[in-house]
């Protein structure tokens, strides 16, 4: 399997050479050559995988389509490593439950983080160690977060040969459960550094540092962000899974609803679903920061300046511009290089728009790659959370209330509707006693983390800052 860029350059890659890069020298993202495509009898051969073998041993034979530069023996043990009942809590790993109606929530949040993020970046942690051995380097991640990407990287690196995690967040912005999940990890390998500022601040500080080459290729400075393709695979798996759960035979549909903000979750349902897995639709729930269900009823794709992205209270769905949408609208324009460089390299630096609304393949977006599209604002989380608990006794986190909002309007009769639980309530606590007057559950392993010991290092909003930081550390 070769992996190529979006935006056209003839160069192929392999799987571990773009293990450790984030964007395509030419800018663009990292996608397979073509996508393999899994027969009838293969799906029905995975089912049996899945329910006898387990979660790990089907993430083995999605992952060996895509990747071919490691030892089949050694991938499998990779994946036997990552997907354990004692990291994300039960043998299914990713259990649904009904909710009314055929919607269904698929569980991805009992990892260690309680956000979904875990289920991928808990493999990108082992293959990092795995392929930096082999190479025998170093790599030392440098991050921006505002909650669950930097705490799911930490959480995945702790503790790992090769890797080091410099994560910088803003002081005082993150949630106090948030804050002691990050800042108690006493790992040797695991710095935090809280920023005075905002994350837009800490972001600035990440690029001035890649874009200093010379102290970047001297220190190994590595991400670990939602367009690396080794995410987006290892996400791929748990749409198999969900609809082995809510199917008996591989003749019936099930549709799935996607909390969005990057568009890395919902692109991994684009893959499954190109990969011939029978999704009939693919729903992107977004907040107020409706960037992608504006394109997808209108067609334009319009990214958002800093005073037009809200801060809402499904705070990882707030984003200005879709990091991984690229990856689709390669797909969707048949997978033409020089017009998705246009597009994303042109358009959107020029005026920070592009319209597909006249594109004759805009028809196909319905029609051939089953989206759909809906959003939800404060009040409709609220109201949402406020019925799932009154009405079933279930909790439901913010992010994920927003995937059952639309859920209700996109679900068709005999199609499960599969919505994708994207966090723990108990990591957004204060919106849901807004909503229901009840503080969340919190899992026992996180009972009275708030008075662990904090381990974090105070930043000025400086670049210069964080390079000392990084070297003095590196010595
Ligand atoms: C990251 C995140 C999302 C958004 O996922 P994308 O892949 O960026 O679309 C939704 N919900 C939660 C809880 C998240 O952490």
């Amino acid at each position: 399997m070769l992996y190529l860029s979006t935006r056209g350059d003839p160069s192929r890659k392999r799987f571990c050479e773009i293990l450790l890069e984030g964007l395509a020298p030419d800018g663009g993202l990292y996608l397979p050559e073509s996508y393999p495509q899994v027969s009838d009898v293969t799906l029905n051969r995975w089912r049996e995988v899945y329910h006898k073998q387990g979660y790990a041993e089907l993430a083995f034979e999605i992952l060996s389509l895509y990747i071919d530069d490691i030892p089949a023996a050694d991938l499998r043990a990779l994946c036997a490593k990552t997907y354990t009942a004692e990291v994300f809590g039960t043998g299914e790993i990713v259990p649904l439950r009904h909710l009314e109606n055929g919607i269904w929530l698929e569980a991805l949040s009992n990892g260690p983080t309680l956000a979904f993020k875990d289920m991928a970046m808990q493999l990108l942690g082992n293959l990092f160690e795995y392929e930096l051995a082999r190479r025998g380097e170093q790599l030392n991640i440098l991050g921006a977060t505002s909650g669950d990407t930097g705490s799911a990287a930490e959480y995945a690196m702790r503790g790992k040969q090769g890797v080091r995690v410099f994560m910088t967040s803003p002081q005082g912005r993150m949630s106090p459960f948030q804050q002691a999940q990050m800042f108690s990890l006493m790992d040797d390998n695991i710095f935090n550094i809280a920023v005075d500022g905002v994350f837009d601040d800490c972001q600035d500080m990440v690029k001035a540092v890649s874009n200093d080459l010379d102290f970047k290729r001297q220190y190994k400075i590595g991400t670990v962000n939602s367009i690396n393709w080794a995410r987006l695979l290892a996400q791929v798996v748990y749409y198999f899974a969900g609809y082995f759960q809510a199917t008996q035979t591989s003749s019936e549909k099930v549709s799935f609803t996607v909390p969005s903000g990057n568009f890395g979750n919902v692109c991994a349902g684009h893959v499954a679903r190109m990969m011939g897995l029978p999704i009939a639709r693919l729903v992107v729930a977004t907040n107020e920061n409706d960037v992608l269900d504006e394109f997808f009823k209108t067609g334009v794709y319009r990214v958002r300046g800093s005073a037009d992205t809200f801060e809402t209270s499904s705070p990882s769905m707030d984003i200005s511009k879709a990091s991984n949408f690229e990856r689709f609208v390669f797909d969707l324009l048949g997978r033409d290089g020089a017009r998705t460089k246009q597009l994303f390299g042109d358009a959107l630096q020029r005026s920070g728009r592009f319209d597909l609304s006249q594109h004759p393949a805009f028809n196909d977006v319905r029609l051939r790659y089953g989206f759909e599209s809906g959003k939800s604002t404060h009040a409709d989380r609220l109201a949402t959370i406020k019925d799932t608990f009154e009405r079933m006794g279930m909790m439901i986190d913010t992010h994920t209330a927003d995937g059952v909002k639309v859920a209700r309007e996109q679900r068709q009769d005999g199609v499960p509707m599969i919505v994708l639980e994207t966090a723990l309530p108990i990591k957004f606590a204060q919106t849901i006693v807004e909503a229901t007057g009840r503080e969340p559950d919190r899992p026992a392993k996180f009972e009275g983390i708030e008075a662990l010991p904090k381990r974090v290092t105070r930043m000025a909003a400086d670049a210069q800052a964080i390079k000392a930081f990084i070297a003095e550390k590196c010595q």
